[in-house]
């Protein structure tokens, strides 16, 4: 019995030493040592023994149980904390190494919304917002434009209700400012408006805007050009000339469309203008009286110039650009370049 008993260590232990796996080892440790283990089996010949013999071999036997349950014990822990430190070694990240990540950067719409922006808060205007699902009211209305009013049928309008539709204009923020404010203004409004306009190189149903609007006591339409001026000579050089051309707009009275020289061609006359040399870049015009008293403001007393371009159209004539669908096709080449 001694001798199975010196056995089973040897046999335990080296099976113990060869396993490298922690369900092996579990395993091992159920067979040897379990309730219905080897050294169990053995130590029922326990009873087969004489007195003298049993607290000798009671005693083996305990220390063969204790002996391996310790290495069992041991390698066990020992591979649990291999499998450990394995596992943060996979998981280790080396701050170190550079970093493969792309810097983004701007769409060429923001870029010249952006400078747009910056131009007017340099002539001391501020930035204001509106929303883009509109009333008809502000939209055309307050603008001097009721519902019979000609004027409607150029701009296709998405209408969500009779009275509810998708802004064709940045306008009606001009009305919702003045409605809220008193004078003098000084506001830019950029944003996106819809037009249900077919798709093509200069048409799109969404597009941007920027409207601009002066409010105060004797501004003249030499306020309004010395303003475009300064404008378009910051965006698009100081050697710019321009140009206005009689207009119509509903909401404003007189009204003009703005002209630059062209930047192609410097006003010779090439492809860009049309053989004219020049560049319409927007409209604009002084205030209707009508939609100073629908706010409330008394055209008597104060008065004021306002104007709206298209940032597309900016940005097309600022890049050289000839398609205005590339700018919504989120074509990397093309937006790389910017
Ligand atoms: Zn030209």
């Amino acid at each position: 019995m001694k001798e199975k008993l010196i056995l089973l260590k040897q046999k335990a232990l080296q099976n113990l030493a060869q396993s490298q796996n922690l369900n092996e080892l579990n395993e091992l440790r159920i067979k040897f040592l379990g309730k219905k283990g080897e050294l169990t089996q053995i130590l029922r010949g326990m009873s087969e023994l004489s007195p003298e013999e049993r607290p000798a071999i009671g005693k083996l036997a305990n220390e063969v149980k204790e002996d391996l349950e310790r290495e069992f014990s041991q390698k066990i822990l020992e591979l649990k904390q291999q499998l450990k430190s394995k596992k943060l070694e996979e998981e280790r990240i080396d701050v170190t190494i550079p970093s493969k990540v792309v810097l983004g950067h701007k769409h060429p719409l923001t870029l010249v919304m952006d400078e747009i922006r910056e131009i007017f808060i340099g002539l001391g205007y501020e930035v204001v917002e509106g929303p883009e699902i509109e009333l008809d009211y502000y939209n055309f209305e307050a603008l001097n434009t009721p519902k019979d009013h000609p004027a409607r049928d150029v701009q296709d309008t998405f209408y969500i209700t009779d009275e509810i539709l998708l802004r064709t204009q940045t306008s009606p923020v001009q009305v919702r400012t003045m409605e809220k404010r008193k004078p003098p203004l000084k506001i830019i409004a950029p944003g996106r408006v819809y037009r249900s306009d077919a798709v093509d190189a200069t048409h799109s149903p969404m597009f941007h805007q920027v409207e601009g609007l002066t409010i105060g006591e004797n501004i003249t339409m030499g306020d309004l050009k010395g303003t475009l001026v300064a404008f378009a000579r910051e965006m698009f050089g100081r050697d710019r000339k321009a140009r206005f051309r009689p207009h119509y707009f509903p909401f404003t009275e007189p009204s003009a469309e703005m002209d630059i020289s062209c930047i192609a061609c410097q006003g010779e006359g090439c492809r860009i203008c049309k053989y004219t040399g020049w560049l319409e870049i927007l409209g604009c015009g002084m205030v209707h009286p009508n939609v100073l008293e629908n706010v409330g403001y008394d055209p008597e007393k104060v008065n004021g110039f306002a104007f709206g371009m298209g940032i597309e159209r900016i940005a097309m004539l600022k890049y050289g650009i000839n398609d205005m669908r590339l700018f919504y096709e989120n074509n990397l080449r093309f937006l790389e370049q910017f």
